[in-house]
């Protein structure tokens, strides 16, 4: 018998997590599935600065830093551009985002016992004005703990809901199809993976030990980017930047490898602006790597390299 829930979220990085515990906290059944290991929780946001992106907080203000919906508003379309006739979800996304980054992100993580360090810093920092690219004030706000200080409230949360029974992890558990049934995506099946205790962030072995069926009336596709696959890296390569290059390094673990992107493509999603991707600027070889061809950067005023 195929087993069923409310919702399957697909990825338990931060993505996931936070979509779960959401889930879980307003009374229905969601399962997590993930094809790393528990170790691996909170996927790439374990390994990030937590910077996080907050307009006209009370730590801003405190430094003197002017901020507001407009301003911030103003800058994201300076960045984005939205030129393409696809860009329609993708700006509305992002006046959702900017009103919640302005209004209520603060609070509700701040609810979850999550806390800030006090200097507001620079991310993707622009011409020095709000006419161009980039952000025009400093918006990037430290998480107390760095990434695993973002994971774990979302951890902590969806620990609780896992004794309620409302929230289920499958790890180990990878995502090869979703299942349609009347034009609606209703499940999804793959194979499980052998246990493997391979320290988080390193390679896990692809080894495969049995398959799963899973059925839910809802499925969230939270598999995060293709920076670990260089290959699709260079199949959506943008073309004004010419061929891509032939050797690259990695910001990020191996199981960023987009496969999700590509099946849930098949299923019928509709992937847009596929060439606007966008890396960090891991500038040299870690000289002692977590994942394969592990990048890091070296972070000099104002800009990295
Ligand atoms: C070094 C570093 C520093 C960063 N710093 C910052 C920062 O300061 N501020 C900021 O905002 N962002 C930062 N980021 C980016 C940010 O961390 C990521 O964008 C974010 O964590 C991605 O979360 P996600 O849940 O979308 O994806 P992921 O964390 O990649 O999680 C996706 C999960 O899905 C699973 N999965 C994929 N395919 C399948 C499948 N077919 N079946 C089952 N499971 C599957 C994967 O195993 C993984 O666990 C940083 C990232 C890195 C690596």
């Amino acid at each position: 018998m195929v087993e069923e829930t409310d919702v399957i979220v697909v990825g338990a990085g931060l993505s996931g997590l936070v979509a779960a515990t959401e889930i879980a906290d307003a009374g229905k059944r969601v399962m997590v599935v993930d094809q790393e290991g528990e170790q691996s929780l909170g996927g790439q946001a374990f390994w990030s600065f937590g910077g996080l992106f907050l307009v006209d907080s009370p730590e801003q203000r405190r430094l003197g830093i002017k901020d507001s919906y407009e301003l911030a508003m103003q800058d994201w379309l300076g960045t984005a551009g939205f030129d393409r006739d696809e860009d329609f979800w993708p700006r509305q996304w992002a006046e959702a985002y900017v009103a919640f980054a302005a209004g209520e992100k603060r609070g509700w993580l701040r609810a979850m016992g999550h806390r800030f360090f006090p200097v507001v810093g620079w991310a993707e920092r622009g011409g020095y004005d709000a006419m161009g690219h980039g952000n025009s004030v400093p918006r990037f706000h430290v998480t107390w703990g760095t990434g695993p200080g973002i994971v774990e409230p979302f951890e902590r949360r969806a620990r609780e809901a896992m004794k309620t029974g409302r929230l289920i992890f499958r790890f180990r558990h990878r995502v090869d199809a979703l299942s349609v049934t009347n034009g609606t995506v209703d499940g999804v099946s793959g194979v499980v993976l052998a246990p493997d205790d391979a320290e988080r962030g390193k390679s896990s072995s692809r080894n495969v030990v049995g398959d799963f069926a899973l059925k839910a009336q809802a499925v969230i596709v939270a598999s995060g980017g293709i920076g670990g696959n260089h290959e699709l890296v260079r199949q959506n390569w943008p073309k004004r930047l010419g061929e891509p290059p032939k050797f690259m390094i990695s910001g990020v673990p191996e199981h960023v490898d987009g496969r999700m992107i590509g099946i849930t493509e098949k299923t019928g999603a509709r992937l847009i602006n596929r060439d606007r991707m966008w890396h960090y600027v891991e500038g040299i070889q870690n000289w002692n790597p977590i994942w394969p061809r592990h990048g890091i950067r070296i972070l000099p005023g104002p800009s990295s390299m």
